[in-house]
């Protein structure tokens, strides 16, 4: 069999490719190196989303799981825990090769989000010690979290949106290094609202403890304060872990990410990408627009196959 369309990847981006692809009946099989869901059920699956239209909040499992019942609805092919390895020219085809088996398709499209990603790391004393005892990079399960002191670090939406969901049930501070959050203005308007208390300019020195965590060390200007905790969760962004596309003979960006057009078609023919991964000037990493270019890609993918007589 030829497939129409190959999608790598099945997070929002990938799976909303996947639901445009089978409105145009191109034959669709999705693949995805771990499970359905990207970084909503990776990285933060409790947490609410409160953005994405239709639904006043939906928490982000929930969204991964409506998303997938979409796509499967839609019958879409989709494969969890199968890993592209390579993206061969077969004559005006392309063959995809996997861990597992190659399948030929006439046209991909790229959505692996930011790849098998790592959470950044901020590389204090105590960091590594404490990780998985204590110390963590996405937030605990709220049960684990009830009544416990925690502190959040980071300043951007994912470290106050933890800090929020935390501070519903657990004694919670957030710090971040700067005097303003990067965050959305309606995110810190909740956060003053709320009960985390907030310490500003102030960087993480240490995490203390002998077999748990009791304290970190934080540095305010020249002096250092140490405040006693339970939980440590450091959220300071995420590492992507794009190597495999080095040899897949797609033009990328310095930091790594693909160069698309304004029709979200890279330098390779037939190969076309979306979401986290890509990058062009003006690009917003928000689940909304990844799923925006996830279509505009298709429509580009579907006259790429099918060459309609108005395209
Ligand atoms: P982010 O926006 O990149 O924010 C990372 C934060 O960590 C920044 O405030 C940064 O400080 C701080 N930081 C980085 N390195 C640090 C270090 N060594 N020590 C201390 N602090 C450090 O990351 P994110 O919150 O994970 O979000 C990633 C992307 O997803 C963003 O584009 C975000 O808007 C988006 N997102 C959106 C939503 C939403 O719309 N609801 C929710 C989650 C994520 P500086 O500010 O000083 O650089």
């Amino acid at each position: 069999m030829i497939y129409d369309l190959v999608i790598i990847g099945a997070g929002p981006a990938g799976l909303t490719a996947g639901i445009y692809a089978r409105t145009k009946m191109m034959s669709t099989l999705i693949l995805d190196a771990g499970v359905v869901g990207g970084q909503l059920v990776n990285l933060y699956p409790e947490k609410g989303i409160h953005n994405f239209p239709g639904f006043e909040t939906i928490q982000a499992r929930k969204l991964s799981d409506k998303l997938y019942a979409q796509a499967e609805s839609m019958e879409c092919e989709i494969h969890e825990m199968e890993k592209v390895i390579d993206l061969k020219q077969t004559g005006q085809n392309i063959t995809v090769k996997t861990n597992k088996t190659e399948y030929v398709t006439k046209s991909v499209i790229i959505s692996i989000g930011m790849g098998m990603f790592k959470p950044r790391r901020i590389g204090c004393k105590g960091e590594t010690e404490f990780e998985g005892k204590g110390l963590s990079y996405i937030m605990p399960l709220k049960e684990d979290i009830v009544g416990k002191k925690i502190v959040v670090f980071g300043g951007g939406n994912s470290a106050i949106e933890m800090a929020m969901i935390a501070g519903k049930v657990a004694d919670t501070t957030i710090v971040h290094r700067r005097t303003e959050f990067r965050a959305n203005e309606s995110n810190v308007s909740k956060l003053k609202n709320s009960r985390v208390k907030t310490i500003m300019e102030t960087e993480l020195q240490s995490v203390n403890g002998t077999d748990h965590i009791t304290s970190v060390t934080l540095k305010q200007g020249n002096e250092n304060i140490e405040i006693p905790t339970d939980l440590v969760v450091i959220s300071i962004g995420i590492s992507a872990n794009l190597d495999d596309l080095k040899g897949w003979d797609i033009e990328l960006t310095e930091s790594g990410l693909i160069k698309v057009g304004p029709d979200m078609s890279t330098s390779r023919r037939g190969v076309y990408a979306c979401g986290d991964v890509v990058d062009y000037p003006g690009k917003c990493k928000q689940i909304i627009t990844g799923c925006g270019e996830a279509g505009t890609a298709v429509l580009s993918a579907h006259k790429f196959v099918k060459k309609p007589y108005w395209a």
